[in-house]
This record gives structure tokens, sequence and C-alpha cells, in this order.
């Protein structure tokens, strides 16, 4: 079984999807030409299986996809799918809705993964602070204490901090009840938004308690509509959630945007009668930022499924070459009449 890239030589990681090709996080195949590749990461060009490794993985692959196959974007020629931990990309038609969001749960349990290192990374510092200055005598025990607590999370508030700044929205607005100006919405403020349905049936609007006149949603405050709501909502979202989620987590979300129909109607139900952000459940609130996210990924992977079929057209030319002069049998020739039936 193939364990490294024919190209670059770099490790394929190991998955637990499928028993006929347990290496590979993202592989690619052709169920009418018999073709079968695991495709980079580091170099993203694929690497054809041998004729013989092929018959078996091709059968449980077309079977994987066809049953728990979830579809993120296609083009006329090649689709992109979702099965568990892998990432598929069959040539042909799927025949499958697209699913964009479904990818966006995997940013935030990496984002998890990535802020626990950074935790570590910093207790390892400190740790090597705090033994210097004992032994060079300028530091106490309780600074050194203090010193220990606090560090992963003042790192993280730091880089959240960076990342973000201090204001979710700046703009200009004014109350529709007293007329009192607003200029900006502060992360710190985030718990008292309001999400509503907005105008547009694809954009919930937000809307800020009034502090003069005390209006808000329908009635006077601060609101913010349209593509400047869902961009508001999106850093909100993504602020409070700085440090990801844990998978269980994450599945639950999907689990609710799932019952809910798409993520589009999970967003309609969760802010139907108006909703303040610090009221929301944990999980709801990390499926509101999965599917305030929808749109965007699929724009990314509108980009990525063309730049895959770029690809399979060139890797698709070598394979033809390589599968007519390395097959002295006609294995090819069986296996399509097999999947012919
Ligand atoms: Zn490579
Ligand atoms: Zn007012």
């Amino acid at each position: 079984m193939i364990r490294r890239c024919l190209v670059c030589a770099s490790d394929f990681a190991e998955n637990e999807e499928l028993e006929h090709l347990s290496r590979g996080r993202r592989v690619a195949f052709d169920p009418n030409r018999g073709r079968l590749w695991v495709v980079c990461r580091t170099c993203r060009r694929w690497s054809l299986i041998p004729l013989e490794d092929r018959w078996e993985a091709l059968e449980e692959l077309e079977k994987a996809t066809h049953d728990r196959g979830r579809l993120l974007s296609e083009t006329d020629n090649i689709a992109l799918l979702r099965v568990g931990q892998l990432e598929v990309v069959r040539v042909g038609g799927a025949g499958l809705r697209e699913e964009a969001w479904w990818r966006y749960g995997r940013e935030l349990t990496q984002r998890r993964a990535h802020a626990r290192k950074v935790a570590v990374a910093t207790s390892v510092v400190t740790g090597g602070l705090i033994a210097t200055g004992f032994t060079t005598g300028g530091m106490s025990l309780v600074a050194g204490w203090l010193l220990w607590q606090r560090a992963p999370e003042g790192l993280q508030k730091a880089g959240r901090w960076m990342r973000f700044g201090r204001r979710a929205w700046m703009g200009d607005a004014t109350c529709a009840k007293c007329g009192r100006r607003f200029d900006r919405v502060s992360f710190a403020d985030r718990s008292q938004l309001l999400v509503l349905p907005g105008e547009r049936p694809d954009a919930p609007a937000l809307s800020l308690r009034c502090p003069r006149c005390r209006g808000w949603g329908d009635e006077g405050g601060l609101r913010i509509e349209g593509d400047a709501a869902q961009h508001t909502l999106r850093r909100v979202l993504a602020y409070e959630h700085y440090t990801g989620a844990t998978d269980r987590r994450v599945q639950a979300a999907t689990r609710l945007i799932e019952e809910a129909g798409s993520a589009g109607d999970l967003t309609r139900i969760l802010v139907r009668d108006g909703r303040r952000l610090g009221d929301l459940q944990r999980t709801g609130a990390i499926a509101l930022e999965i599917a305030a996210n929808e749109a965007r990924e699929q724009r990314l992977l509108e980009l990525e499924v063309r730049e895959l079929e770029a690809v399979w057209r060139r890797e698709e030319e070598l394979a033809e070459i390589i599968d007519g002069e390395l097959s002295p049998f006609p294995l090819l020739r069986a296996f399509r009449s097999r999947l012919d039936g």
C-alpha cells in the first residue's frame, strides 16, 4: 500500500475511513475509468495507486461516498465531497446537494488544537522564565505563581486583540426612536447584541439597545442590516470562539444544522423571535458561527474545486499513459465490466 507521495515523498497521514486505502486524508477517484489517487497536502500532486491495489478500494470509496458523502462543491466534471475525516474528489457528478458549512466545523476544531499548543508553549516559556527568576533571585514565589497561572490566558487575549482589535463594528447610524448617533460596537458589548430577522432573508439583522431611550430591535436603538450585519456577526462569533471548539461540540452543532435542514434554516429558527447573543447556549452559538460562514466557505470551495479540476486534467493525462503502459493484464476491462454490472 502507498505510504508516501510519489512526487515529493511526504508521508501520507493514516485515515480510519477506508480499509483498502488506509493512507491519505484527501483521495481522488474516477469510477468510470477505474483510477484512484492519493492527493498530497504538501505538493498538491496526485499519486496514482498501482492497478493491483485499486479495485477493492475503488468499490469501497464508491460505496462510502454514496452512503455517507456530503457534497462540498462541484463543477461539471468533478465533485469535492467529505466522507467522515476524508476529503474525496470524485470524477463525475455526485448528484447531491452542496453543503459548504460542513467544512467550517473543521476550522473550529483546528482553532482549538492551535490554542492548546499555544498554551503548552507558553507554559514551557513561562516555566523557563520563572526558573531563571528564582535562580537569579529576582522573583518571589508569589510573582512566579501569578505568572504561571496567567500566562496562557494572557497570551490568548493578546492574540485575540491583535487579530480583531477592539471594535466589532464601526459606522454611522442613528437610533430610529430618539436620533442618538452610533459609530461603533465594542467586542465588550457582544453579549448584549440582539440578533433578529433582517430585511434580507439570507442575513439576520443586529441591534444594540440605545443608552438614551432604551429602544432596540424593531423599536429604535442601533440597527445593522445586510452584509454589514453578516460581517459583524461573523466577527463577533469568531471572537467569542477564539479558542475553537471540541469535536463533540462541533458534532452537536452540525446535528442542529442537519435537523434544521440547512445552515440558513437554522439561523432563521434561532433568531426568529430575536435573541440576545449572550443568551445563546454554546452549541447554538457554534452552530450560528458555522451557518454565518456558509456563504464565504462556498466561495472558497468554488475556487478550490476549479483548481482541483485543472489538476485532475493533468493527472488524468498522466494516468492514462501509466495505466496503458503498465498493465499487462486486462484488469481495467474486468473492473469496468464489473461496474457496469
Ligand atoms: Zn507531494
Ligand atoms: Zn434612542
